[in-house]
C-alpha cells in the first residue's frame, strides 16, 4: 500500500495506524494489537497535526535563539551545576510518550555518564506500582500474558480500570469475547464507570481497600479447594506466610465486608466465579497502580493467580495495561530512576559493572536516583538546582501541582523540551522545540510487550528537533559525543537491543538482543514483534512452567497487609476526592484538547457527587462548588451522578489552568506515594466541599487564549475561528464601566473601543470587538434575572464574520432570544449524535438496544467508543419506565 504505517500516540493499546497518501488516518488492519481499530482519540488523531501553537525555535529568557546557543547555554549551565555542586545536582524528568530511542538516550547519558540516577519519567504516576510488583514476585518487570488472552478469557475481571474509557479497542475485544464465547466481565472499582455497562457483576468497593477484597480472594482459594498446589510446590515461595497474613486480615467474608464495605452476597459471587474458573483474566490499572499501597494491590491480585497456576496460559493470568503509549519502551530502556538498565538494576554489583562496560561510560550510576515525587521535592529545597523536563507537564499533572510549579520558579535553570506551549514550558529558562507525532522516527512497545514502529511521515514544523537528538548533542557538548555519535534512530535501537542481549543468557526477562542486527532497512520495514525475541527464547506468554528471573527461578507470594490511605477523613474533610480520565482526553490536553469534537463529549471539567450528596448542599448540575484539600482549591460545576458513591467525588484530571480556571486537579491531591513504588496517591485525597451561588453567567467568544486568574469560573474550548468559554461568575456582577474594562482585557483590545449594548436594569451586557467590519469577538453576561445568555451554536457563525447591519441585528436580537435549549452534549463524536437525540429514540420505541440505535441514529457504528454510554442510556430508560405510574393500575385496582 502507498502512505506510512506507524502507531497511535496515545494510550498503552499501541493501535497500529496507516496514513494514506492522501494523509487520511484509519486503523491498521494488519497491526495485532488493533485488527484495524480505532477509538475516537486514535481516529481525530488528524485534527491535532496542525502547525497552529507549536513551539517552533528554541527559546532562551523568553527569546529566539538558534539551537547553537540553546544547547550550548544548556550545556553550560548542567556542567556549572555538576561541577559545583555533584552530579546529583541535576535532574531528567522525562515521559512515557517518548520513543524508546529517546528513553535510551536520556537514561544513557545521566545514568552512565552525568553519573546520577536523578531521572525519572511521568511514567512513576502511570505503573510504577506494577514495575516494584512484578519484580517483587516474578524477579523481573513483565506482563506474562498477551491480547490474545483477552479473547480467550472466560471470566475478565477488570480492577481499578476502566477500560472502556481508557484503553477502547482492547475493552472491544472484550465485548467480542463476551458475544462469542460468553466472557462473564467483573468490575471491580469504588465508581460505577462506563466499563460496568458490560459488567455481569460490579463491586463498588470503598476507596484503597482492593488489597482486602484480593486477601480474601486468597483465603477463599485455599479453603475451597481451589489452589494448584503442585504448581505452587514447583514454582514458587513464601505461598504459606502470604496465606497466614491474608488470614489473619481476611479470613472471612465478614472481614472482607468490613474492609470493603461491600454486601457479603457480592465478595462470594465473585470469589465463586473466580474460583471456578480456570481461565480467569485479571486486568488492571490506575485505580490499583496511583495508591500509597499500589505495590502490595498489585501483589496481592498475583498472589491470586499464582495461588491457583492461573499465569502464562490462554485467557488467564495478571494483566497490567499502561495508559501511555510508551511506558513500557521506558520500563524496558531503565528511564525510571530506580532502574539502571536494560531491566537491570542497582542491586547487583555485577549488572552494574555490565553496563558500565557495554556503554563505555565513565560514571555510571551506582545507587537509584530521586522519584518523581521526591524529585520534585528536591527542586522545591535546592537539593537540585538543574532539570530538564521533557514531554510532560508536571506542573500540570504531579500531585501537589502549586508545589512544583513554585518548585520551578525557584530552580536557577529549567529546560523544557516540547511540542506545545504548557504549564510548565512557562516556567523554562531554555524552550527547546520538540518534533511530536508523525514528524520523528522511532519504537514504542504496548502493553503486551510488542515493539511496534512510529514513522515520521510529515516534516516537523519551524526548528523542531527529535528529543534524542537533543539529547546527543546535549551528550556532545559535555565532552562524551563519541559514545553519542548516532545519525539516526536506528544506530540507537540496535545499541539498545544489543544491551538487551548482552552477557544475557537467558538471566534476564527482557532480551530484544536478536534484533541487534537490525539493517537500516530492516528497521525500517520492523513488523510488530513481541518481546523475547532472542532466538531460543520467543515465547508469546511467560511463566506458565516457572522459570521465572528470581535467584531461584521460582516466584515469590508476598505477605500484603492491607495499610491505611494516606489521608484520613474526618469533620474538616468528609469526603474523598477520586481523579482519573475521560473518554476523548488525553493526559493534559495539549493535544487532544484542541480538537473541538474530543471536546464535544465533555466540554467542561466537571465536580461528581451522589445525587444524595447533592441533595444535602442543595445543589443541581451546574451549579458552583468549591472543593478544598489540605493541598489546594478549586471551583468546579457540580454533576449529580449515581456513578459515584455518597461521601465520594470524582474529578477529571486533565484540565490545566490553560483551559479552565478549575484546573490544573493535581494542585488539589497529595504528594503520600507507595513507600516501595514511589507512586503517589491520586485518587483519595480527604475532601471538603461549600456550593456557590450562580449570580451571573456569560458566554466569551474570540481568539484562543487561556484567560488567566479571575475572580470568576471559567472553561474555554475550541470552535472554529477561535475560542467559546462559559463564564460563572459567585459575586454579584461588577458596575457596567467595570463590566467594560473586563471586556476589553478578555478580548484582547484594552484601549480599543467595543460595541456595546447594555442593558443594566435588567442587568444584560453585551460587547463586540469589531474590526475591519468583522466580529472578531464578543463577551455577553446576564444576571440571573436576565437569564439566559443565548447558546454559544447560535453566535459561533458570527465569529470572523463580516458584522453588518443584518449580523448587528442578530447579536441585539439575541438580549431577548427566549430560554433557548441548551447544547445536548455529544455522546458520539464521531457522527456528532447527541444525547438528545439518543434519548429520543429510545423514548419513542425506535430503538431498543445499542445496534437498533446504531441503526436509527448512527451512534456507536464508528468507532464504537460510545458503546457503553448507549447501554447506560438504555439502562437509564428502563429505570424511568419502571417508575413511572402505569395508567391502567387504577383500572385494574377498580375490577
Ligand atoms: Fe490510540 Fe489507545 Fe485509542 Fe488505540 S485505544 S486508538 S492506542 S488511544
Amino acid at each position: 500500500m502507498s502512505g506510512t504505517r506507524t502507531t497511535c500516540p496515545y494510550c498503552g493499546v499501541g493501535c497500529g495506524i496507516r496514513i494514506g497518501s492522501d494523509g487520511a488516518i484509519a486503523g491498521d488492519p494488519d497491526h495485532p494489537a488493533n485488527r484495524g481499530r480505532l477509538c475516537v482519540k486514535g481516529a481525530a488523531l488528524g485534527e491535532t497535526l496542525g502547525d497552529d501553537n507549536r513551539l517552533l525555535h528554541p527559546m532562551m529568557g523568553g527569546a529566539r535563539a538558534s539551537w547553537d546557543a540553546a544547547l550550548d547555554a544548556a550545556a553550560a549551565g548542567l556542567a556549572e551545576t555538576i561541577a559545583a555542586h555533584g552530579p546529583d545536582a541535576v535532574a531528567f524528568y522525562v515521559s512515557g510518550q517518548f520513543l524508546t530511542e529517546d528513553y535510551y538516550i536520556a537514561n544513557k547519558l545521566m545514568k552512565g555518564f552525568i553519573g546520577s540516577a536523578n531521572i525519572d519519567t511521568n511514567s512513576r504516576l502511570c505503573m510504577a506500582s506494577t514495575v516494584a510488583g512484578h519484580v517483587r514476585a516474578f524477579g523481573a518487570d513483565v506482563v506474562p500474558g498477551i491480547y490474545e488472552d483477552w479473547d480467550e478469557a472466560d471470566l475478565a475481571v477488570l480492577a481499578g480500570s476502566n477500560a472502556a474509557w481508557c484503553h477502547p479497542v482492547l475493552f472491544q475485544r472484550l465485548l467480542a469475547a463476551r458475544a462469542t464465547r460468553g466472557t462473564r466481565i467483573v468490575v471491580i472499582d469504588p465508581r460505577r464507570t462506563a466499563s460496568c455497562e458490560a459488567a455481569d457483576l460490579h463491586l463498588p468497593l470503598a476507596i484503597g481497600s482492593d488489597t482486602a477484597l484480593f486477601a480474601g480472594l486468597l483465603v477463599h482459594l485455599a479453603d475451597r479447594g481451589a489452589l494448584d498446589s503442585a504448581w505452587i510446590a514447583a514454582h514458587s515461595t513464601g505461598f504459606e506466610a502470604a496465606l497466614a497474613v491474608a488470614r489473619r486480615d481476611a479470613g472471612s467474608i465478614a472481614a472482607v465486608a468490613e474492609a470493603t464495605r461491600l454486601a457479603p452476597d457480592l465478595i462470594l459471587r465473585f470469589y465463586t466465579e473466580f474460583a471456578g474458573t480456570e481461565r480467569s483474566l485479571t486486568i488492571f490499572s490506575q485505580g490499583i497502580n496511583q495508591s500509597a499501597s499500589g505495590t502490595d494491590k498489585v501483589n496481592a491480585i498475583l498472589n491470586c493467580h499464582l495461588a491457583t497456576g492461573r499465569i502464562g496460559r490462554p485467557g488467564m493470568g495478571p494483566f497490567s495495561v499502561t495508559g501511555q503509549p510508551n511506558a513500557m519502551g521506558g520500563r524496558e530502556v531503565g528511564g525510571l530512576a530506580t532502574q539502571l538498565a536494560a531491566h537491570m538494576g542497582f542491586d547487583q554489583p555485577e549488572a552494574i559493572d555490565r553496563v558500565r562496560r557495554f556503554w563505555q561510560a565513565p560514571a555510571v550510576a551506582t545507587r537509584p536516583g530521586l522519584k518523581a515525587v521526591d524529585l520534585f521535592e528536591a527542586v522545591h529545597d535546592g537539593r537540585i538546582k538543574a532539570i530538564w523536563i521533557a514531554a510532560t507537564n508536571p506542573v500540570v499533572s504531579m500531585p501537589r501541582a502549586g508545589r512544583v510549579q513554585d518548585a520551578l520558579a525557584r530552580c536557577p535553570l529549567v529546560i523544557v523540551s516540547d511540542c506545545w506551549p504548557t504549564s510548565t514550558s512557562g516556567l523554562a529558562h531554555i524552550l527547546l522545540p520538540a518534533a511530536g507525532w508523525g514528524e520523528k522516527d522511532g519504537t514504542v512497545t504496548n502493553s503486551e510487550r510488542r515493539i511496534s514502529r512510529q514513522r515520521a511521515f510529515r516534516a516537523p514544523p519551524g526548528e523542531a528537533r527529535p528529543d534524542w537528538w537533543m539529547f546527543a548533542e546535549m551528550a556532545r557538548r559535555l565532552g562524551w559525543g563519541d559514545r553519542f555519535a548516532y545519525a539516526k534512530p536506528a544506530d540507537i535501537f540496535r545499541e539498545h537491543a544489543a544491551l538487551s542481549g548482552f552477557e544475557n543468557e537467558g538471566a534476564r526477562a527482557f532480551d530484544i538482543g536478536g534484533l541487534a542486527g537490525l539493517s537500516d532497512e530492516d528497521y525500517d520495514g520492523l513488523a510488530p514483534v513481541r518481546w523475547p525475541v532472542a532466538e531460543a527464547r520467543a515465547n508469546a506468554r511467560l511463566f506458565a512452567g516457572g522459570g521465572f528471573f528470581t535467584a531461584d527461578g521460582r516466584a515469590r507470594f508476598v505477605a500484603t497487609p492491607p495499610r491505611p490511605l494516606a489521608e484520613g477523613t474526618g469533620r474538616a474533610r468528609p469526603l474523598r476526592l477520586n481523579t482519573g480520565r475521560i473518554r476523548d482526553q488525553w493526559h493534559t490536553m495539549t493535544r487532544s484538547g484542541s480538537v473541538p469534537r474530543l471536546m464535544a463529549h465533555q466540554e467542561e471539567p466537571f465536580l461528581e457527587l451522589s445525587p444524595s450528596d447533592a441533595g444535602k448542599f442543595d445543589v443541581g448540575d451546574g451549579d458552583l462548588m468549591r472543593i478544598e484539600t489540605a493541598h489546594g482549591t478549586a471551583i468546579l460545576r457540580a454533576r449529580a451522578s449515581s456513578s459515584v458513591k455518597p461521601g465520594e467525588l470524582f474529578a477529571p484530571m486533565h484540565w490545566s489552568a490553560d483551559f479552565s480556571s478549575a484546573g490544573p486537579i493535581g494542585r488539589l491531591v497529595g504528594g503520600a506515594a507507595d513507600p516501595i513504588s514511589g507512586q503517589p496517591e491520586l485518587k483519595a485525597s480527604a475532601a471538603r466541599l461549600a456550593p456557590l451561588p450562580t449570580l451571573w453567567r456569560g458566554l466569551l467568544l474570540g481568539p484562543a487564549r487561556p484567560l488567566g486568574a479571575q475572580s470568576f469560573y471559567w472553561a474555554r474550548l475550541p470552535v472554529a475561528g477561535g475560542q467559546a468559554c462559559t463564564l460563572r461568575g459567585w459575586d454579584p456582577l461588577p458596575a457596567a464601566d467595570d463590566l467594560r474594562a473586563l471586556a476589553a482585557a478578555l478580548l484582547g483590545a484594552p484601549g480599543v473601543a467595543l460595541q456595546d449594548i447594555c442593558d443594566t436594569e435588567r442587568g444584560s451586557y453585551r460587547f463586540a470587538r469589531i474590526e475591519q467590519g468583522r466580529l472578531v469577538g464578543c463577551l455577553l453576561i446576564a444576571c440571573q434575572s436576565a437569564w439566559p445568555v443565548p447558546e454559544r451554536e447560535s453566535l459561533v457563525p458570527l465569529l470572523g464574520a463580516e458584522f453588518d447591519a443584518a449580523a448587528r441585528g442578530r447579536f441585539a436580537l439575541m438580549q431577548r432570544i427566549a430560554a433557548a435549549p441548551t447544547a445536548s452534549r455529544k455522546i458520539c463524536v464521531c457522527l456528532s449524535v447527541s444525547q438528545a437525540a439518543i434519548e429520543g429514540v429510545i423514548a419513542d420505541g425506535r430503538a431498543a438496544d445499542p445496534t437498533e440505535i446504531g441503526a436509527v441514529t448512527g451512534a456507536g457504528t464508528s468507532c464504537g467508543s460510545c458503546l457503553p454510554e448507549l447501554e447506560a442510556l438504555l439502562r437509564e430508560a428502563r429505570v424511568q419506565a419502571a417508575l413511572r405510574p402505569n395508567p391502567l393500575a387504577p383500572l385494574r385496582r377498580a375490577r
